[in-house]
């Protein structure tokens, strides 16, 4: 069942990944310190903080999602040092050029190019499955959500952040194969990876969005 998503829900999603960036900063900094250098929440705060400045001057009139995400991705991409600036920023770069310069799309139009922005992040920094990395919640969610679209687009965010906060959890025991967690060998094991918990934290922010 295909129901529609307006440029301003998008707007929305945004600013809750603004906030959520903020208010998670610390969080997020805490697990890279565990397995890496400290700074993902730093990152992601800077990024978002930049976002919110460029917002602005957001004109809703002529802009449409994809130069929304175009912002946000260049911002990210722009702004953010690290793994996750160019990852995140590939990620939304995609998405938003997978719509087509569209102000209102689809669910299942938002799916093909959630898939789309999942690959590209793939194709960026090359990790598959079990590597210890966002791609192992980005993976599962893309795959949910094309096997279930035609369920009630709620619904199916619900499940999906679920099923990514279940698979950040299950990959704790792992140990890391790309990114700056590798250099510990066996030491990540029981920890969380960083970009698995904000990816959840993305998503959710679409989730939120709709109420
Ligand atoms: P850095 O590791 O450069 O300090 P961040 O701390 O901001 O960058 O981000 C770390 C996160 O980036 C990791 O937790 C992981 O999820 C993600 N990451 C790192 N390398 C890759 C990769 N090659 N593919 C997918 N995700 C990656
Ligand atoms: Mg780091």
């Amino acid at each position: 069942m295909s129901q529609e998503l307006e440029l301003q829900y998008f707007v929305k999603a945004i600013k809750h990944m603004i906030i959520m960036a903020e208010e998670n900063r610390d969080y997020f900094s805490k697990l890279d310190s565990d397995v890496g250098d400290g700074d993902h929440g730093i990152n992601l705060s800077i990024g978002f903080r930049d976002v919110d400045k460029k917002l602005e001057n957001f004109d809703m009139d002529n802009e449409t999602i994809t130069t929304l995400f175009k912002t946000v991705g260049m911002s990210l991409l722009g702004k953010v040092g690290g793994a996750s600036g160019p990852l995140y920023g590939s990620f939304f770069l995609a998405f938003g050029s997978a719509l087509d310069n569209k102000k209102v799309i689809t669910t299942d139009e938002f799916i093909n190019a959630f898939g789309s922005a999942v690959d590209k992040v793939q194709v960026r920094g090359k990790a598959v499955l079990d590597d210890k990395t966002m791609i192992d919640v980005l993976l599962p969610a893309k795959e949910y959500l094309f096997e279930h679209k035609e369920n009630d687009f709620k619904e199916n965010l619900t499940a999906v952040v679920e099923l990514m906060k279940e698979r950040s959890k299950e990959i704790k025991p792992l140990v890391a194969k790309k990114g700056r967690a590798m250099r510990l060998g066996d030491r990540a094991i029981g920890h969380f990876d960083p970009g698995a918990e904000s990816s959840w934290h993305i998503l959710e922010c679409f989730l939120l969005a709709l109420n």
